[in-house]
């Protein structure tokens, strides 16, 4: 893919580092995992953390009661840790109650959690909003304990439950204009590399590019623990979110599979348009899905009450990869290029979004002479001259006011950059002029009603 700027850390290995200065943080939807996570991130942007107490209502919820772990192990009659946090933190169920108690293997059992099918590999639980405890552990390991018989063990999960707070951060880059880009990613998951890491760095590294770049467009960066934070960000947001235009929730960026781009419950905003029109122009396999209410925090972004354009953008879907919500979402899972490659098609998906204005051809009356305005010259031998020639017929034919060059785009098959290239030239020759968006129809608004506006 060619791309009008360079987005950065072109071999993912910049990210990659990050994602794994994530890694062994002990997260979940409250706690201290969740700030050392923000606090690394401010290596690289100026996130601002937010702290919402527990009990505060948000919408049809409560932000929980803050959980922190000190430890967790299960040992045995020798004092030997059987199954130890210290090891991995998915050992714990998260927001596990603490407990202190020696009992029997088959009392035990009944808390831990294995998975048959992949007998080395640890599973992620969790109980959230629900006052239990559990354990979770390879299967193979659960197969030697369990051949041992009945023997007691002592329980220990040293966790607090306390009335504290949940963390989320904020970053946003403000634009000349005051609709907003949203970019939400989920904080909460503890040592799983895709889930949600890679979508972490996507997110900081698509930051840092837009930071640099000239901007229309006003972009959020939020960075939250899943449902719950993205429904008490919402609460404390409502009048904000009236100015979100278009948004995208990062999440499994890094593994090997193609991209997936999970539509908005709009289904055919600008944000839907955009992905699929750089996911058709990247000549990779991609996959676009249609709404549905199951998935990540497009499920809140995208509830009736707000019925924002934001849509999910993936590689390998959730459920859909075997080592999704497994201690093998490691760092061998993220792979560096899997990172770039999630970060470049974000990049084009927003300088698609910052690009996409209407013009009006300044000589209307029958085609414009093209000869003598360099347009074949100006790009050297990177763009066959039939197809520049084909994009300044498209743009001066299209270009009436009122369609965009993204629907220019659309009904012409040419790519967004090739038009937005060609546009820049034929603007610079005095062929094309922008139109102010407030001079412009809106989709199913007459321009007769448009003109009242304004008078
Ligand atoms: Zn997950």
């Amino acid at each position: 893919m060619t791309y009008r700027h360079d987005a950065g850390d072109k071999s993912g290995k910049e990210m990659h580092d990050l994602v794994a200065a994530l890694y062994p943080i002990h997260r979940s939807m409250t706690g201290n995992g969740v700030r050392q996570t923000l606090d690394i991130l401010k290596n690289h942007i100026p996130v601002q953390t937010h702290e919402v107490p527990s009990g505060t209502v948000a919408f049809d919820w409560q932000v929980p009661l803050e959980w922190n772990v000190a430890d967790a192990y299960v040992k045995d009659e020798s004092g030997a840790r059987v199954v130890d946090f210290t090891q991995s933190n998915l050992h714990l169920v998260s927001y596990s109650q603490p407990v202190d108690a020696v009992m029997s293997w088959s009392e035990l059992k009944e808390h831990l959690h294995t998975l048959p099918k992949h007998p080395d590999w640890i599973p992620y639980r969790t109980s959230h909003f629900k006052e239990s405890w559990g354990l979770c552990l390879s299967h193979r390991r659960f197969l030697e304990l369990d051949a041992l018989g009945d023997r007691s063990y002592h329980v220990r999960i040293d966790a607090t439950m306390t009335d504290g707070s949940l963390t989320y951060g904020e970053f946003s880059l403000p634009g000349t204009s005051r609709d907003e880009v949203l970019v939400s990613c989920h904080t909460c998951h503890p040592s799983l590399a895709n889930d949600n890491l890679s979508g972490i760095a996507v997110a900081v590294f698509l930051a840092k590019y837009l930071a640099r770049a000239q901007r229309r467009l006003t972009y959020r960066f939020i960075f939250i623990p899943a449902t719950i934070g993205a429904i008490t960000w919402l609460c404390r947001n409502e009048r904000r979110a009236e100015n979100i235009k278009h948004g995208l929730v990062l999440s499994l960026l890094g593994d090997a599979g193609s991209t997936t781009y999970k539509k908005s419950r709009q289904g055919d905003a600008k944000i839907d348009r955009v992905v699929e029109h750089v996911l058709q122009h990247s000549q990779q396999e991609y996959e676009i899905m249609d709404f549905e209410p199951t998935g990540y925090d497009e499920r809140q972004f995208c509830s009736p009450g707000f019925n924002l354009p934001v849509g999910c953008f993936m590689r390998t879907r959730n459920g859909y990869y075997p080592e999704y919500h497994t201690s093998a979402d490691n760092l061998d899972l993220v792979q560096p290029e899997s990172l770039a490659d999630s970060l470049q098609k974000a990049v084009a998906i927003m300088e698609t979004l910052e690009g996409d204005l209407t013009y009006r051809n300044q000589k209307p009356k029958c085609e414009a002479r093209l000869d003598g305005l360099g347009l074949y010259s100006a790009y050297g031998d990177a763009q066959r001259p039939e197809e520049l020639q084909q994009a300044a017929l498209w743009l001066l034919n299209m270009s009436d006011g009122t369609m965009s060059l993204l629907d220019i785009a659309e009904r012409s098959g040419l790519p967004f950059t090739l038009l937005k290239k060609v546009t820049d030239t034929l603007a610079g020759a005095g062929l094309l002029a922008e139109v102010p968006s407030q001079l412009r129809t809106p989709a199913g608004e007459k321009s007769a009603d448009v003109e009242k506006k304004l008078t």
